[in-house]
């Protein structure tokens, strides 16, 4: 009898122990949640996912779909010969030229942008834009002639969307979509990755994020970097599921010129000049695509006009860096942001 009763419990000793090894091979979701990260050089910069949560293999997938979906978008949306972009640039004023819903939706942001920051923020500043080129060695400062005359190309009013048609009014009108569409590209992938079931997440294009859900029970953090030092760190904060934040700086993109003066890629459209109000404009809020748009914008505009266009559209949060090191912050970040580099003064507004 006690024989049988010992078998009996050895039995079920023996059930439990497989079923628990059963559990964990068919159950990933049970393990412990760790965070699985993938990296690509994509549309110019790198994109890295990450996502918190124990299912590898559909994290893997997860990743794989959103790489996709950014090769997708970039090619509608760079400077592929066959792109949206091109497109545009190389039809003739008067020629209606239809795009993707996609990045049409992008133009109508942009060109909605371009009202509210009086043209400080304008997708069509290509034709100066490329006068403008970092890379050539040695760097030349166009003259301001040539300046002068790619201006006469540039203006967002020369330029109309019809739902998913585009026309120009002017032959040389050429845009670029370099300031937004990383924003763009963001949003979307945070969406293919949810839709593949990932619920907590970091979507990172070069520098700018946008955040789903959280690292188990806290929220995810950001930091901005050092604009003169892009090892160091200045300050990090924690990001909310859902938000997103996006930094313009002139570090990214520049050339020093013979006379010492620093010369980089974010251009007043007014101008025709490199921006010099401040060195690094980071803005938070809950889409990417308005994010990364409005720190060109921002960066463009200045402290009084941000000051004022914050006013009227108080959706955002900014952490704005002048030439002089003198930083300037939204007064509703004061409880969120912790100080790295302790030497830094913070004027909030
Ligand atoms: P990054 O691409 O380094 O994150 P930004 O988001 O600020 O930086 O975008 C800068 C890019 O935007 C430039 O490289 C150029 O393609 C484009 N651009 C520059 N000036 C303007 C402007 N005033 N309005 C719209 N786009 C701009
Ligand atoms: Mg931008």
């Amino acid at each position: 009898m006690s024989v049988a009763v010992n078998k009996a419990g050895a039995v079920l000793h023996t059930f439990i122990l497989t079923a628990s090894i059963v559990l964990l091979l068919v159950c990933p979701a049970c393990k412990r949640p760790e965070l699985f990260r993938e990296a690509k050089f994509q549309i110019g910069t790198v994109v890295t996912l990450s996502a918190y949560g124990s299912d590898q293999a559909a994290i893997h997938e997860a990743f794989v779909r959103a790489f996709a979906e950014v090769e997708r978008l970039g090619a509608l949306m760079g400077n592929d010969p066959s792109s949206d972009v091109s497109r545009i640039n190389d039809a003739a004023a008067g020629t209606a030229v239809t795009i993707s819903p996609e990045t049409a939706a992008l133009i109508a942001t942009a060109l909605d942008l371009s009202l509210k920051s009086q043209g400080a923020f304008d997708i069509s500043f290509a034709p100066v834009g490329k006068l403008w080129d970092y890379k050539a060695q040695p760097f030349v400062v166009p003259d301001k002639e040539t300046v002068a005359a790619s201006l006469k190309n540039v203006g967002y009013k020369n330029l109309t969307l019809n739902g998913s048609s585009v026309i120009k009014t002017r032959d040389g009108l050429a845009i670029g979509l370099g300031a937004i569409a990383k924003g763009y590209i963001i949003d979307s992938c945070v969406e293919v990755m949810r839709a593949s079931g990932i619920e907590d997440g970091i979507v990172d294009a070069g520098g700018d994020i946008r955040v789903f859900g959280k690292k188990g029970n806290r929220n995810w953090v950001a930091a901005v970097r050092h604009p003169r030092d892009t090892s160091g760190l200045l300050m990090s904060f924690p990001l909310s599921p859902g938000e997103a934040c996006a930094t313009s700086g002139d570090y990214e993109r520049f050339a020093i010129a013979g006379d010492g003066k620093r010369y980089h890629h974010i251009i007043d459209p007014r101008s025709g000049y490199p921006a010099d109000n401040f060195i690094s404009v980071t803005v938070i809020g809950t889409s990417a695509m308005i994010a990364d748009a409005r720190a060109t914008a921002f960066f463009v505009m200045g402290l009084e006009q941000t000051k004022e266009f914050l006013r009227q559209t108080p959706d955002c949060e900014v952490i704005l860096i002048d030439q002089q090191m003198r930083c300037y912050a939204s007064s509703s970040l004061k409880k969120r942001i912790q100080l790295i580099d302790k030497s830094l003064l913070i004027e909030w507004f």
